[in-house]
């Protein structure tokens, strides 16, 4: 893809996201949540994630919380691809994220999607704003309870 077609697209998949993301709220029942902060933004988001009978496989992820568009669009597009997906797919889903906002990865034709992200990586300061919901999911899967926690940006 050339880089102009990838930032219109990244420009046009962020704000659809953004104003009308379609998994905000509160998974019911509530089996993992954590909360993400960026301080260097501002950006806060609560995860709540649903898991199945086994515990092994993501139901559903939905968020709350207030950003800013790149943090937003980020969760929606997260919480969108992780439905479904067994928690080893989703640690894995996660560590793609992170290096592709590195430049050293993509994600395979179904979730292209994401790949729209890369276009972050073009303003380093706002990495932490795509990457947060991300390094958020992956303490929420973590955690062996679903104790609020808070998950905060490193500098
Ligand atoms: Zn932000």
């Amino acid at each position: 893809m050339s880089s102009e077609n990838l930032r219109n697209l990244y420009q046009q998949v962020i704000l659809e996201h953004y104003k009308k993301p379609r998994h905000r709220g509160k998974t019911s029942p509530v089996h993992r949540h954590q909360r993400g902060h960026n301080p260097s933004c501002g950006d806060t988001i609560d995860l709540t994630v649903q898991l199945d009978p086994e515990g092994d496989h993501i139901e559903d992820v939905k968020f709350e919380g207030e950003g800013c568009a790149i943090s937003i669009s980020s969760a929606d597009l997260m919480a969108d691809a992780m439905r479904g997906k067994s928690i080893a797919e989703a640690l894995e889903m996660i560590q793609r994220f992170q290096t592709m906002m590195k430049g050293e990865a993509e994600f395979p034709k179904e979730m292209r999607k994401l790949n729209v992200m890369q276009g972050v990586a073009q303003f380093p300061v706002r990495i932490k704003c795509a990457t947060l919901t991300w390094h958020t999911l992956k303490a929420a899967l973590e955690s062996r309870d679903s104790l609020t926690s808070q998950y905060v940006t490193k500098e």
